[in-house]
C-alpha cells in the first residue's frame, strides 16, 4: 500500500520504459534529416532538403496519428500492458531494420516505428494515470516524474546516436537506437509485475473481438501492400505532395469532428462552451508544435550548416545532432522552476488562465524564432555563427513548451464532457500530429537550395506565432468565461 507522497513501484517501470523508448525515438530523429540530405559519398541518401523535410513531417506526424488506433486496440483488445510490449517490439524491429544500409530498409524501418509507437506511447501514458486511481495531486506528481523520464531519454539519445551516426556510420546510430529500445523491453519485462492489474486487461473489452482482429488484419495487409509497392518503385510517392495532402486531410478530420460534436453530440450549453475552448486550444496547440518540432528539421539543418561546430582548441567537431539534446536538458532544468513558479503565483492569488498560458507559449516560441532568424541572417553574411543562437532559441521554445504541453492533456480531461473524454484525447493527438507535419512542410520551404529563405522563413514564423499568441492573449478573458467552473 502506498501512502502520502510515495509513488507506486509501477511508476518506475513506466519511467524507465518510456526513457528508453524516447532515447531511441529522439536519438534516431536527430539523425533522420541529416542522414537523408547527406550525399551518397558520405553514406547518406542524397535527398533534396525539401523532400527530406516532408518525409520528416510525414514520419513524425504518423507517430502521433497512429496513437489513435493504438489507443483503440489497447482499450478493446490487448490491454495497455500488452500494447506497450508489442509496440516496443515493433519499434525495436524498426530501428534494427534501419541499421541495414539500404534505402528500402530505411523507409521500412520508419513504418515499423510509426506503428510501434502508436501502440506504446498513448498506452504508457494511460498506464501512468491508472496507477493513481484516486487522481489528484499525487497523480500530477507522477506525471511530472514521468515527463522527466521522457526528457532524460530525449537528452541522452541524440548524444549517443549522433556521435555514432554522424561521426562513425549512420547505421550504427540507428542500431544504437535499437539497442536502447531492447534495454527498455528487457527492463519492462523484468519489472512488469510492479504494474499489478493496471492495464492488464482491455478497459472496454470488445464484443466483436473476431471482427476487430479481421479489420486490423485487413488494414495491415492493405498497408503492407502499399508499402511493398512503394518500396518496389511500382507506386511512386511524392512526399511533398503527400505531406500537403495529409495536412488537409488531418485538418478536415478535426473540423468535421468538432462540427459533428457540436451538431449531434447532444451537448448542454455549458458543454458547448467548453468544447469550443478545446477547439480554440487545438489550433493553438497545432501551431505551437508546428514551430517547436522544427527542432528535428530546419533547426537541425541550421545546426549543421550555419553553426560553428568545431572546437579548435580540442581539434574536434561536434555532431550537429547534439543540439537536439539541448531542449530536453532545458526541460529537466526548468520544469521544476516553472512548477514552483505556479505555486508562488497561486500563493499571491494570481492564477494564469489556460488560454493565457497557451498565448504566452506561442509568444515564447515566436521569440525563439526571432533569435534564430537574426542568427541565420548573420550566418548568411559572416558564415557559421556561435552555438549560443541555437541554444537561446531552444531556451525560449522550452519555456513555451512548459506552458503548453503539461497543461494541454490535463485540460482536455477537464473540459471534455466525461462521455467524450476518450475521443477528445484522440483529437488532441491530432493537433500534435498536424503540428509535426506542418513542421516538416514548412522546414522544407525555408531550407534547401535557397539559403536566403531561412531568415525570411524564421521571421514569418515569428510574426505568425507571435500574432496568434497576442490575439489569444487579447481573447483570454472571454475564453476563460467560456470555461466556467474549470480551472
Ligand atoms: N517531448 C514530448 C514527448 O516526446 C512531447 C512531444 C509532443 O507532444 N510533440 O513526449
Amino acid at each position: 500500500m502506498n501512502t502520502g507522497t510515495q509513488h507506486p513501484r509501477g511508476l518506475y517501470t513506466l519511467f524507465f520504459t518510456e526513457m528508453w523508448e524516447r532515447l531511441s525515438y529522439y536519438g534516431m530523429r536527430a539523425l533522420l534529416v541529416l542522414f537523408m540530405v547527406a550525399p551518397a559519398e558520405k553514406g547518406g541518401l542524397g535527398i533534396d532538403e525539401k523532400v527530406a523535410a516532408a518525409i520528416y513531417g510525414l514520419y513524425t506526424a504518423g507517430v502521433y496519428l497512429s496513437a489513435l488506433p493504438g489507443g483503440w486496440i489497447a482499450d478493446r483488445l490487448l490491454g495497455a500492458q500488452r500494447a506497450v510490449w508489442v509496440g516496443g517490439i515493433l519499434i525495436t524491429i524498426g530501428h534494427f531494420t534501419m541499421a541495414v544500409p539500404l534505402r528500402e530498409t530505411f523507409f521500412l524501418g520508419l513504418v515499423f516505428i510509426v506503428v510501434g509507437t502508436g501502440l506504446l506511447k498513448p498506452n504508457i501514458s494511460a498506464l501512468v494515470g491508472q496507477l493513481y486511481p484516486e487522481g489528484g495531486a499525487r497523480r500530477d506528481a507522477g506525471f511530472t516524474i514521468f515527463y522527466m523520464g521522457i526528457n532524460l531519454g530525449a537528452f541522452v539519445g541524440p548524444l549517443v546516436c549522433s556521435a555514432l551516426g554522424e561521426k562513425v556510420n549512420w547505421h550504427y546510430g540507428f542500431a544504437a537506437a535499437g539497442v536502447g529500445m531492447v534495454l527498455g523491453l528487457v527492463q519492462f519485462g523484468i519489472t512488469r509485475s510492479y504494474l499489478g492489474e493496471a492495464g492488464r486487461e482491455p478497459a472496454h473489452r470488445s464484443d466483436t473481438v473476431g471482427r476487430d482482429w479481421m479489420l486490423i488484419g485487413g488494414v495491415s495487409v492493405a498497408g503492407a501492400v502499399v508499402v511493398g509497392l512503394a518500396l518496389a518503385g511500382v507506386l511512386v510517392i511524392n512526399p511533398v505532395l503527400l505531406a500537403k495532402g495529409a495536412a488537409y486531410v488531418i485538418t478536415m478530420l478535426a473540423v468535421l469532428y468538432f462540427a459533428w460534436v457540436f451538431q449531434f453530440g447532444k451537448l448542454t450549453g455549458v458543454e458547448i462552451r467548453r468544447v469550443a475552448v478545446i477547439a480554440i486550444l487545438f489550433v493553438a496547440s497545432a501551431l505551437f508544435w508546428a514551430g517547436y518540432e522544427q527542432a528535428g528539421s530546419s533547426l537541425n539543418l541550421f545546426a549543421k550548416e550555419y553553426t560553428v561546430l568545431a572546437i579548435q582548441s580540442l581539434n574536434v567537431e561536434l555532431p550537429a545532432g547534439w543540439f537536439q539534446s539541448v531542449p530536453a536538458f532545458f526541460v529537466i532544468a526548468f520544469a521544476p522552476v516553472v512548477a514552483h513558479g505556479w505555486v508562488l503565483l497561486n500563493r499571491r492569488g494570481v492564477s494564469v488562465s489556460l488560454p493565457a498560458k497557451f498565448a504566452f507559449g506561442l509568444i515564447l516560441l515566436a521569440v525563439g524564432f526571432l533569435v534564430v532568424a537574426i542568427g541565420s541572417k548573420r550566418a548568411l553574411t559572416t558564415g557559421p555563427v556561435l552555438p549560443t543562437w541555437l541554444v537561446a532559441t531552444y531556451f525560449f521554445h522550452v519555456l513555451g513548451e512548459l506552458l503548453v504541453s503539461p497543461v494541454g492533456l490535463s485540460s482536455v480531461t477537464k473540459l471534455a464532457p466525461q462521455r467524450l473524454v476518450g475521443q477528445m484525447m484522440g483529437v488532441w493527438f491530432l493537433a500534435t500530429s498536424l503540428g509535426n507535419l506542418l513542421a516538416g512542410i514548412y522546414a522544407g520551404d525555408v531550407s534547401g537550395a535557397n539559403a536566403a529563405a531561412m531568415p525570411v522563413g524564421f521571421m514569418q514564423v515569428f510574426y505568425f506565432a507571435g500574432g496568434v499568441g497576442l490575439l489569444l492573449l487579447l481573447c483570454a478573458k472571454p475564453i476563460r468565461n467560456l470555461m466556467k467552473g474549470v480551472e
